[in-house]
């Protein structure tokens, strides 16, 4: 028995990587599906039609927006609403990297990295609220990072967003749990997404450090976060609440 029929969920950055294997789970349990992403139009519609394929139920679309915009997380969510006419599940992966030395980043660096890891996500949960509350309930989920708790080479201004992304998940849960809204993070460690095992192919000393900071000696899958998001998105507790479900092979265990 599927625990999403009849339910929609919106996944940003879902044309690849953590994104599409969350947007591909929810799918297995009967979710309709809003995908976004904004150069990637061609692997957002395979995302789509694969989601289709996975239950008979599920209705796939997408919508391309640039998520650094400063009105973008109003526009992802009044665009599933209008589509869908609800949304039960709002999971805020889009993210992005600048990497480089605390001392070393440009204005523009933090405005991007904010704008798309913090900004949207604020207000795409602000502009989800009025509907979710009318519907009854609603669920917030973003991915943040392990990175948002511990510091990590060249990743300041990532790791600040992710940690006040994980800030923002418990301001969201403490503001409205009772209205049925339940707010939770997921926090991914190194995962071996394909950007990944492009970046480091000709970075093995990297990607041995990644392995070695977990406890498992492994990188991590996609869909194993995806996993944990389904798990928020679908136990029917409500008193997981505000939680930061940490997903990375032990990272911040040591
Ligand atoms: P990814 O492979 O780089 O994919 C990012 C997705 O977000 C793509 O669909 C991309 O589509 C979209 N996106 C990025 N910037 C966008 C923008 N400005 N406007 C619209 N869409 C945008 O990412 P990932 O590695 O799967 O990571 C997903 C999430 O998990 C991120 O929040 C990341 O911080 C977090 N995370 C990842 C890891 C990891 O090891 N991979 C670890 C911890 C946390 P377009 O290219 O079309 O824009």
């Amino acid at each position: 028995m599927t625990k999403l029929a009849g339910k929609v969920a919106l996944v940003s950055g879902a044309s690849r990587g953590i994104g599409k294997a969350i947007a591909l789970k929810l799918a297995e349990e009967g979710a309709s599906l809003y995908l976004v992403a904004d150069e990637t139009e061609t692997e957002l519609r395979t995302a789509c039609s694969e989601c289709g394929e996975r239950h008979d139920a599920v209705d796939a679309r997408y919508g391309i927006m640039e998520l650094s915009e400063v009105d973008a997380g109003v526009r992802m969510v009044a665009a599933c609403l209008e589509e869908f006419g609800r949304l039960d599940v709002l999971v805020n992966n889009a993210g992005v990297r600048r990497r480089g030395r605390f001392g070393e980043f440009t204005q523009d660096d933090y405005e991007f990295v904010q704008a798309v890891n913090i900004r949207t996500p604020f207000f795409a949960s602000q502009a989800a609220l009025p509907a979710m509350r009318e519907q009854g309930g609603g669920r917030i989920i973003n991915i943040t990072s392990q990175m948002g708790s511990v510091a990590f080479d060249d990743l300041a201004l990532y790791g600040m967003s992710k940690a006040a992304l994980i800030y923002l998940t418990r301001a969201i849960s403490f503001d409205w749990a009772r209205d049925g809204i339940r707010a939770n993070c997921v926090s991914p460690g190194p995962i071996a997404t394909q950007y990944n095992i492009d970046r480091l192919a000709n970075d093995r000393a990297m990607w041995d450090k990644l392995e070695r900071g977990t406890t498992v000696g492994r990188l991590g899958a996609p869909h194993e976060v995806a996993e944990a998001v389904c798990f928020l998105a679908t136990c029917e507790t409500d008193f997981i609440q505000g939680h930061d479900l940490v997903v990375d092979g032990g990272w911040t265990s040591h």
